[in-house]
């Protein structure tokens, strides 16, 4: 188990709710700083729990369903045809930063030489899924024009609104 006090932890930071594209009472959603491929994002607990198997099941359930939700947009917003979704839970996993979060990518047809091309550069920059210094990374002018862009979308835009 990795060992953090809340207080060092960078997805409990205090500037952390300025960065999020959308929020809810549990989670925050959050743009990559150093996007893998466009529509790279963050979905995460405001709780600080390292692992997936810390959520009860209500957390759990609500977890997969905001996820869901913030992939909807990204895949219109991004005309993606499919996406991934990763959570690297423990060490042996490659997680480092000792706070749950779910890494979701949306994919293209050809989008990279190998479909599984992105696992590699996950891995390089894990160490700093808000502060890549690995990947080509956006400013952070880009990365707050880019917020305000997804903040400004309408939620959920493949479910039938309601009146
Ligand atoms: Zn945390």
């Amino acid at each position: 188990m990795l060992a953090s006090e809340p207080a060092d932890c960078p997805l409990c930071a205090p500037d952390i709710e300025a960065r999020a594209f959308r929020s809810d009472a549990w989670h925050l959603a959050i743009y990559n700083i150093a996007p893998i491929l466009p529509g790279h994002a963050l979905v995460l607990p405001r709780r600080h729990v390292c692992s997936a198997l810390e959520l009860a099941d209500e957390e759990l359930a609500a977890f997969a369903l905001f996820a869901r939700r913030i992939t909807r947009l990204l895949a219109v917003t991004f005309a993606a045809d499919g996406f991934d979704w990763t959570i690297q839970d423990g060490p042996s996993a490659g997680q480092t930063v000792p706070h749950l979060h779910l890494h979701i990518i949306p994919r293209h047809a050809g989008d990279l030489p190998d479909p599984g091309d992105w696992y590699p550069a996950l891995l390089a920059s894990e160490a700093a899924p808000l502060d890549s210094t690995v990947r080509p990374r956006l400013s952070a002018s880009e990365h707050a024009q880019i917020t305000r862009h997804l903040r400004a979308l309408s939620d959920d835009p493949a479910e039938p609104s309601g009146p």
